[in-house]
């Protein structure tokens, strides 16, 4: 098991935040914190519903913190046996990822010298998103005693809960039938929208018979207590099976809950463990990276890979990922653009139906851009910044430094470049899958819509002929209200050229429901003929030299980052604290003009890539994570391989390393995808350029061997990269020629053969 496992290898209670994060199971329909059972020292409980949103007495509208399930209490006479309350001889936790199950294996010393080992293990079933099934063994080591387990759901679980300003209930507690035989139920609906969410459960002993059992109500929680006799030296095992429904399931959803008990109640752990495992091994045969010659980032990279295939499982279609994925509540549960530019990759290269219901959230939700659109003043389809459930824009307008001075946050009225986002992660599935049928369907008509806004929201300088777009923020977050932000109008360009393109292109051939499309959306070829205008009159910086970032950039106060901390994190001069402090300065969070050199990477030349990554990378404080992967990729591509291996490291560990300070809030959910770019193009070299696929591999020193697969329209590329060799196996159902561009020669590649490739200048 040898770099599939992440462990915890002792108990340290100032790190629990951190585990609940590294350690929260997801299957994507849900997500459960790894609190440690039966630990009153947690940072953040927390059971996250993907799509179950509320606002209640809240600033906007979050991600509902639902009534916990994972937790228990375990008494030996009426002795609490917990990592609180007793001497801890070992502990360890680890996480499987090749079959995606959590084990814990504690052995406690209680104040009258009793020895016990408690071991439990969790697993979320990506098999059924509605199951959650804990395995507890409990072994007396030196003592024969009665054991009483009371395991409960919690009905007092509140969003913010540590902090008691802001903490809010998103829910009430219907609290009348808790029990039917032996399953406890708690019945909760949302503030506003009612939206129910019923957890049931029941503890099955699966070696023992002689026990006692009772439901009981207590507060807003349902206890189900099992007590036994536990023979010394003796493994007492008993399942805890938990079922969850929402109103958006079923309509009867007690009912749901129930029926769901009965058909999974004598259905053993390992079963279910097998059921849920054999997809996951399914997903890894896909996804799966092997890196030889360097362990961490082997292990790190499965850890990213692991994250983003179980947060990418059953989706609905109305769902998506948000930037802490469904492991804390930071950013409310919000999807950002964090989806569509640096995870949707991932999907579309190894699981395309799952990126098709990534966008068919945003697709579902134009009428709500639309709205978003007119409020600003603008036609179109305007994505928010911050999305949640409808697809209104959902950022809060203020925001709080960390000493609790308010600030107005400006990014939900001015960081609109998530708008071409959108429309660019559908054209890139349509390049990388061919799925003709779903574009012409769905993607066409986001681009319109979104190049719609763009000829509404710029503006034409008279006096200096071009289209401008002011008052923006772009990816670097430090500079509002600037204008001409070279990525957003590189990219709204990009939108209504492709727009114009789109409509030509298949308009012509006869395309069926551009019909539909013009008539929904009352559009004629004059408008058409404008965004091809607008876009051709978009204004650009030179991009002969260094590409100033917006107007008046180079003018502000200039400062080069010259010293990094242990972790690689740049170290800063000690007044620039908060964003606001960065305003006058050159330093920006995050890539800006370095991410179009990525996105756009075969129209830069290479003088003109390094020209800019050296610039900008002294300047780039990195204090967003999706910063590193980005100057990973590039650091390759414009011949600064040295900062690559390093950007790597920051991207790819920033959870497991905690390099930011804030896994504890939730994981970096954008930089499991950034992380998964960099190793698939960057090191692997897999580029998708105007003249199809290129190959031009790169290795770190360490690195003995790199290997992947893509999705490639019906096939699948394997890429074996080792020094000096290539081997490339395409496998389809047909046998196919491939032309793939390596390095600079092209060569004709038949699928299901194995293709080997001496090449001279792979050099590492
Ligand atoms: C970054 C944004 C990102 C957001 C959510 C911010 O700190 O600057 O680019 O979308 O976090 O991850």
């Amino acid at each position: 098991m040898k770099n599939w496992i992440i462990e915890e290898k002792e108990y340290n209670a100032d790190k629990q935040g951190y585990y609940e994060t590294i350690f929260t199971l997801t299957n994507g329909y849900m997500g459960i914190r790894g609190n440690l059972e039966g630990s009153k020292r947690f940072f953040l409980k927390g059971t996250f519903i993907s799509g179950v949103f509320d606002k209640g007495e809240a600033q906007v509208v979050e991600i509902v913190n639902c009534p916990g399930f994972s937790d228990m209490d375990i008494s030996i006479d009426d002795e609490l046996i917990s990592i609180d309350e007793c001497s801890i001889l070992s502990h360890r936790r680890v996480l499987d990822m090749k079959d995606g199950f959590l084990f814990r294996d504690t052995v406690f010393e209680d104040r009258k010298g009793r020895k016990t080992r408690l071991e439990i293990k969790r697993l979320l079933s990506i098999y059924d998103p509605h199951l959650y099934v804990m395995e507890i063994g409990i072994t007396p080591l030196n003592f024969s005693s009665r054991i009483k387990i009371a395991s409960y759901i919690d009905g007092n679980i509140e969003n913010s809960e540590k902090n008691s300003s802001k903490k809010i209930k998103h829910y009430t507690v219907d609290n009348v039938n808790f029990s039917k035989g032996e399953m406890g139920i708690l019945k909760a609906a949302t503030t506003d929208n009612g939206t129910e969410v019923i957890s049931g459960f029941i503890m099955a002993p699966r070696n023992f018979n002689a026990y006692d059992r009772n439901i009981l109500l207590m507060g807003n929680m349902v206890h189900g207590e099992i007590s036994f006799n536990a023979d010394q030296n003796r493994t007492v095992i008993i399942d805890k099976i938990v079922s969850t429904y929402t109103s958006g399931d079923a309509d009867d959803v007690a009912g749901a809950v129930f029926k769901h008990l009965e058909m999974n109640k004598d259905i053993p752990f390992e079963e279910h463990l097998k059921r849920h495992a054999a997809i996951i091994r399914h997903k890894w045969e896909i996804s799966d990276v092997v890196i030889e010659g360097d362990d961490d980032a082997q292990l790190a990279v499965r850890y990213n890979i692991f994250n983003l295939m179980c947060l990418g499982s059953n989706l609905s279609g109305n769902t998506s990922i948000g930037a802490k994925g469904l492991h804390g509540e930071s950013y409310k549960g919000h999807v950002f653009w964090d989806t569509e530019s640096f995870m949707l990759p991932f999907f579309i290269y190894s699981s395309p139906e799952n990126a098709k219901k990534l966008l068919m959230y945003r697709y579902n939700r134009l009428h709500a851009a639309g709205k978003n659109a007119v409020e600003n003043g603008c036609k179109g389809a305007q994505f928010p910044w911050e999305s949640a459930d409808t697809g209104l824009e959902t950022t809060p307008k203020t925001v709080y430094l960390p000493d609790g001075t308010p600030i107005r946050c400006w990014t939900g009225d001015e960081e609109i470049h998530v708008s071409s986002d959108v429309a660019f992660a559908f054209f890139e599935y349509y390049t990388v899958t061919n799925d003709r049928e779903f574009f012409l369907k769905y993607g066409a008509e986001v681009i319109f819509d979104v190049a719609r806004y763009w000829s509404s929201r710029a503006v034409y300088n008279n006096e200096r002929n071009f289209y401008e777009i002011k008052s923006v923020i772009g990816p670097d977050e430090f500079h509002i209200h600037v204008n001409n932000n070279y990525y957003t109008n590189y990219m709204a360009k990009w939108v209504l050229l492709k727009a114009w393109e789109i409509y030509h292109e298949f308009g012509e051939s006869g395309w069926a429901s551009l019909n539909r499309i013009k008539n929904s959306m009352k559009i004629n070829d004059e408008e058409v003929e404008k965004w091809g205008y607008v876009g051709r009159n978009m204004y650009l910086k030179d991009d002969s030299n260094v590409i100033e970032q917006f107007d008046g950039y180079f003018e502000l106060k200039d400062y080069i980052i010259e010293k990094y901390s242990e972790k690689g994190m740049p170290i800063l001069p000690p007044n620039l604290k908060n964003e606001p402090d960065f305003e006058g300065y050159q330093l920006i969070k995050q890539a800006d003009v370095v991410l179009i050199l990525h996105l756009f990477n075969d129209r830069f030349s290479e003088k003109i890539k390094r020209m800019n990554y050296e610039y900008y990378e002294k300047r780039t404080t990195h204090l967003s994570s999706l910063s590193a992967s980005t100057y990973c990729l590039m650091g390759i591509d414009a011949g600064k391989r040295d900062m690559a291996y390093k950007y790597f490291n920051l991207s790819s560990r920033v959870d497991i390393d905690d390099s930011q300070g804030t896994a504890k809030e939730g994981i970096h959910a954008a930089s499991l995808g950034g992380t998964w770019q960099s190793v698939i193009m960057g090191f692997g070299g897999f580029r998708l350029t105007d003249g199809g696929i290129k190959l031009s591999p790169w290795l770190p020193a360490q690195w003995k061997r790199l290997k992947y697969n893509v999705l490639w329209r019906e096939d699948i590329i394997s890429v074996d990269i080792t020094d000096g060799l290539v081997k490339l196996f395409i496998k389809g159902n047909k046998t196919r020629e491939h032309s793939i561009r390596i390095f600079d020669k092209i060569y004709n590649i038949s699928s299901n053969q194995e293709t080997v490739i001496k090449i001279k200048e792979f050099q590492k």
